[in-house]
């Protein structure tokens, strides 16, 4: 018995949750990773259709205008976005999908899908988390500043979520992850038919 889910991952640039998403996905075959669609640049070693879909201002706005989005919202100096049909589908057939996104992106899924889970991935402190946007090596020194002193402002927003997970190692990250999922799969508001399951009269 489950039910499909979505679950919202935001946290400060450098926190790691690239990081922890990917090894969470391996892991999990019932979770999937939803791609955003981006006006930034691809980063080395980046992938269209795998990490992003890259796309110029234009068709990004076209598509926005078109209601192909489920949020989308203005981060550092780029525009991100979430796209509907993918989501909903997976959703639909019962898997938990994973929205990497920032806070002003989970704030518009917090006021339309009541069933998300939203989790904030936090650094162990600021300064291991400069340490990890410097150490990644894929911005410019005024990109890494303006990440940094976004993780200031992103940071208020923590107690808009319903768990937080201290990425130390992203083993032990992974694993509070599972343990949230986990829990949340057996929330009782997500399923109309308990009873009617166990005494045979519905196979939900
Ligand atoms: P985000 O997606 O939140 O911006 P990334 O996943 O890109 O963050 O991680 C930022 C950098 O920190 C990367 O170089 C990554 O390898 C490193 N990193 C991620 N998690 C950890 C960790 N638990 N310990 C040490 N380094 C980490
Ligand atoms: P990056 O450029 O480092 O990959 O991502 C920058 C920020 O954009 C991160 O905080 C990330 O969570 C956020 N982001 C990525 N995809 C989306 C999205 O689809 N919607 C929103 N609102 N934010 C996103």
């Amino acid at each position: 018995m489950s039910r499909g889910f979505l679950l919202v991952l935001s946290g400060p640039s450098g926190a790691g949750k690239g990081t922890v998403s990917k090894e969470l996905i391996q892991r999990n075959e019932d979770i999937v990773f939803s791609i955003s669609a981006t006006t930034r640049d691809k980063r080395p070693g980046e992938q269209d259709g795998v990490n992003y879909y890259f796309m110029d201002e234009e068709t990004f706005d076209a598509k926005a205008n078109a209601g192909e989005f489920l949020e989308y919202a203005h981060v550092h100096n780029d525009k991100y976005a979430t796209p509907k049909e993918f989501v909903m589908n997976k959703v639909a057939e019962g898997e938990i999908v994973l929205l990497e996104i920032d806070v002003q992106g989970a704030l518009q899924i917090k006021k339309n899908y009541k069933n998300a889970v939203f989790m904030f991935l936090l650094p162990p402190s600021m300064t291991e988390l400069k340490r990890r946007i410097e150490g990644r090596q894929t911005e410019t020194e005024e990109e890494i500043e303006l990440r940094y002193s976004n993780a200031f402002k992103e940071l208020d927003f923590v107690n808009e979520y319903d768990y937080f997970v201290v990425n130390d190692t992203v083993e032990q990250a992974v694993l509070d992850m599972e343990a949230i999922i986990r829990a949340e799969k057996h929330r009782v508001k997500r399923f109309k038919y308990i009873k009617e399951r166990v005494i045979g009269e519905k196979n939900v």
